[in-house]
């Protein structure tokens, strides 16, 4: 097989790109300058070395300012864990608080509106309502390691407002409730000031404030 065709099956196996648009991406690359494809393959190669998966909170981080936080938890007698994000690294954070968001695109919405200093948890996905074993969708087993393990005294679950979301909440919120903890974790659902089919990624600061004032 040619590199042409080489690189057409890897676009086929991005999420949700067909033979065509496979194509299609790599006609484009043809057609581009040299320093464009030098700096993509850069990228390419580089992802793995400067992007981490947050072992707590399962979020990708950029390992380069990870560093100086790294060093800042270990001055402040926390520890150094190479593969804990700046967020859960920092101690100013309310750390009885925890976010359940679905995607790292959630938590940028809501870190980005200022309005919560917790910790978060990163479900990586949501359940379709046919699904049997949401534990194959979603980061359920991780998440009972992680409660049973530190104390945290309020789960803020902060899913879009549509149905999977809904129907996500309300395994979530089940599984936390029959988990075998120390002390009961009370678990809150960000308010409908967010309204029906919203969308936290595309929510504003105002709206998501008062989501999270309005939990329930
Ligand atoms: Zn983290």
């Amino acid at each position: 097989m040619d590199s042409l065709n080489k690189l057409i099956e890897h676009f086929r196996e991005f999420p949700g790109i067909g033979p065509r648009q496979a194509r299609r991406f790599a006609y484009f690359l043809l057609n581009k300058n040299p320093a464009y494809l030098e700096e993509l393959s850069r990228l390419v190669t580089d992802i793995q070395k400067t992007i981490r998966i947050c072992s707590s909170c399962y979020r990708f981080y950029s390992v380069r300012s990870g560093v100086h936080e790294v060093r800042f938890a270990a001055t402040a007698g926390t520890g150094a864990n190479t593969n804990l994000c700046p967020i859960c690294l920092d101690p100013s954070r309310e750390r009885n608080l925890l976010m359940i968001v679905a995607h790292d695109v959630d938590f940028e919405a809501i870190e980005k509106s200022g309005s919560y200093r917790g910790l978060y948890f990163i479900l990586g996905g949501t359940v379709p309502f046919l699904e049997k074993n949401p534990e194959t969708r979603i980061r359920l087993r991780e998440l009972g390691m992680l409660l049973q393990g530190r104390s945290v005294s309020e789960v803020i679950l902060s899913l879009n407002a549509n149905p999977e979301g809904e129907h996500t909440a309300r395994i979530v919120k089940a599984f936390v409730t029959e988990l075998p903890l120390k002390e009961p974790v009370r678990t809150t659902i960000l308010g409908r000031g967010l309204s029906t089919g919203s969308e936290l990624e595309y929510s504003d600061a105002d709206t998501i404030m008062y989501a999270l004032k309005n939990r329930s």
